[in-house]
């Protein structure tokens, strides 16, 4: 542990489980010294999360839906009464109807289309537009996106074309807000075993390929994640907006990799 997030306090999205990558992150800025609020999707994650944050010596656990524009109110409006406020914010949240997450892009439909940008990129933006207003100099946000985005990945069809718009949403916000000395950042994490990774077709399949195909030759985990978005929301990462930084073992900047056996 360290105290590079001493005397911050930070609100964190998208915490369904201990296997959750916002959980990784969680526990990195918590060790760093930082002081957490957390939000939740629906009542039944409620008494999942909430054991998870008082580990973090959290006890402020608020329920938002990043569907609704109420809701993403309601949240602030209590967090604006609890904090006076905010040094940085985690936005892990993503979602497609998991039957489009095999089989053909060319087959997605409209309304999961529009579901998918809605709840997945829109959601950031419309969450920022509220936390630009708790932030002062020196605040910074986070996102999470995948190399989806960049190049084609067995099954990950609409949410690629998502997590691409969340990246270019990334660079505008970074504009927008950098005026205020609000920094914008994505971090493109490798494949991880997580609930929502669960939906993806063939991912223990990706997983492996990821291992034996990255310069690491392994995959990453929730605390690689946390120790990147600690550099990203501390002041370490001060000079740097705009990003997608990846922490994918490597992976991203692979053409084809070295034949390990000698004799090939
Ligand atoms: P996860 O299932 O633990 O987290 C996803 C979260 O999104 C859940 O907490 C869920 O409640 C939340 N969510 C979905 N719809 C919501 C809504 N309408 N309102 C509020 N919250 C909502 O899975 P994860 O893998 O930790 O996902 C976190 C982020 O990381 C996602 O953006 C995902 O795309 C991204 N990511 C994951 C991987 C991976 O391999 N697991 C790789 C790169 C990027």
């Amino acid at each position: 542990s360290n105290t590079l997030m001493a005397g911050k306090r930070g609100l964190i999205m998208g915490l369904a489980n201990d296997k959750s990558i916002a959980w990784g992150i969680a526990k990195a800025l918590h060790g760093a010294g930082a002081e957490l609020a957390f939000s939740y999707q629906g009542d039944a994650l409620k008494k999942r999360v909430e054991p998870l944050a008082a580990q973090l010596d959290s006890d402020l656990v608020l329920p938002c839906d990043v569907g609704s524009e109420e809701s993403i109110d309601e949240l602030f409006n209590t967090l604006k009464e609890k904090w006076d406020g905010l040094d940085f914010i985690v936005h892990a949240i993503g979602f497609s109807d998991k039957s489009e997450l095999r089989g053909r892009y060319v087959d997605t439909t409209r309304g999961n289309f529009i579901t998918t940008m809605d709840i997945s990129v829109y959601s950031f933006t419309a969450v920022m537009r509220r936390a630009e207003k708790m932030m002062s100099p020196g605040s910074a946000a986070l996102t999470l996106t995948y190399y989806g985005a960049e190049r084609i990945m067995p099954h990950y069809n609409v949410m690629g074309v998502a997590k691409a718009a969340l990246e270019a949403s990334v660079r505008y916000l970074a504009e927008d807000l950098g005026k205020d000395g609000i920094r914008v950042n994505a971090i493109s994490a490798g494949p991880i075993k997580t609930l929502a990774a669960s939906g993806i077709g063939d991912f223990r399949y990706i997983m492996k390929w990821n291992e034996y195909n990255s310069p690491l030759r392994r995959n990453v985990t929730i605390e690689d994640v946390g120790g990147s978005a600690l550099y990203l929301l501390s002041d370490l990462g001060g000079g740097v907006t705009g990003e997608t930084h990846h922490v994918d073992a490597g992976y991203h900047v692979v053409g084809m990799k070295a034949v390990d056996a000698p004799d090939i």
